[in-house]
């Protein structure tokens, strides 16, 4: 109790900011790095925003290009202090204790935040260690504790909630339900029966799949949605009979780009609009709860909606903002810089 007491007086926000490197088209097109790591360590990050006027942004931790996945970490190689997921892993244990996670990727298209956050095959992200510690731990657990795992995999697009793991092709009208205090829930959601690492990539699949359905270029689409991944935890304690459970959210969320106002119209516009209202309401509920505000308006979106029994409260909140090196992003970088600046 002690413990929780003195996290919560921390506050139970961790904001990281990771740099992707400059691409091979960057740097061939002449694009310059603006950003500046000499004091990453510490957790500051300068940017040259203009001439040579720097400006500092100060983060939980600062992650450069060169901090790379690294290898999945394992017995032989636990994960290095500064390890991109270290961190992220740690939040396991809490969800197996019965705490709520939720961890997010927020910035511009293509500065990495499915790359944080799904990894590749060779490079796995979060989704996959964070995952792959749960079992890990239940497993070390089984003599005191039995966990009965599940997922489901959701994307919310133009304020629409969309179960990518249903089989049927009606698309059903899902909303949030408040089924007792603090519990939220999406009555009808598929929620599959996970008992290892291997099923939950297998049921991932499935999720990708539907989610290309449906859409003429998937890269596209995803920029445009948030992408969900829940993992429910109901642990019975076998020593004292106690029953908790926890969820553990896993969120890609939708480019936090502005569309230049001529591209913006008909549908599009409607996209970006609502991917502006989820974002910023994002922002202003973390906000909200980093400044104690008596009342947060988690019910200005689908997105913060779905989140709310995982942020605030006593459960743990990590962000990686994620932008990029590049000259010819600056106006964005600074967007996102600033976003988690007011979030933190
Ligand atoms: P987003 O999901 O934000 O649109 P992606 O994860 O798709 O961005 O990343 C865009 C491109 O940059 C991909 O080709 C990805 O492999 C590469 N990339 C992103 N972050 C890193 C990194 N830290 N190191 C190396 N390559 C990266
Ligand atoms: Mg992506």
């Amino acid at each position: 109790k002690l413990y929780n007491q003195v996290q919560e007086a921390k506050g139970n926000i961790r904001v990281f900011c990771r740099c992707r490197p400059l691409s091979k088209e960057e740097v061939s097109t002449g694009y310059q790095t603006v950003v500046d790591f000499s004091a990453a360590k510490d957790g500051d990050l300068a940017v040259i925003a203009s001439g040579s006027t720097k400006k500092i942004f100060k983060f939980d931790r600062v992650y450069t290009p060169k901090d790379d996945q690294g290898i999945t970490p394992s017995e032989e190689s636990p994960p290095k202090l500064f390890d991109v997921f270290a961190d992220a892993s740690a939040m396991v244990t809490s969800v197996l204790d019965g705490y709520n996670v939720c961890i997010f990727a927020f910035g511009q298209t293509g500065t990495g935040k499915t790359f944080t956050m799904e990894g590749t095959e060779q490079n796995r992200g979060v989704n996959y260690r964070t995952l792959h510690q749960l079992f890990k731990v239940a497993e070390e657990r089984k003599e005191t504790v039995t966990y009965d795992i599940s997922v489901s995999v959701l994307e919310v697009y133009n304020e629409q909630i969309r179960d990518l793991l249903a089989t049927s092709t009606t698309t059903k009208r899902l909303d949030i339900k408040q089924v007792s205090d603090g519990v939220h829930h999406v009555p009808g959601i598929v929620e599959a029966k996970v008992e290892g690492i291997k099923q939950v990539w297998d049921v991932l699949q499935v999720g990708s799949n539907s989610r290309a359905v449906g859409s003429n270029n998937v890269n596209e689409r995803s920029s445009r949605s948030h992408c969900m991944l829940c993992t429910m935890v109901r642990a019975k304690n076998l020593v004292n009979g106690e029953c908790t459970t926890s969820k553990l959210w896993l969120v890609d969320l939708a480019g936090s780009e502005r569309l230049a106002k001529t591209e913006v119209q008909g549908e599009r516009l409607k996209e970006a609009q609502n991917i502006n209202r989820s974002l910023s309401a994002l922002g202003d509920v973390i906000s909200c709860l980093a400044n104690k505000s008596s009342h947060i308006p988690f019910r200005n979106s689908k997105l913060t909606h779905l989140l709310q029994d995982s942020l605030g409260g006593d459960s743990k909140t990590l962000m990686f903002v994620q932008i990029s090196p590049s000259d010819h992003d600056i106006g964005e970088t600074l967007s996102s810089l600033n976003f988690a600046t007011r979030v933190r």
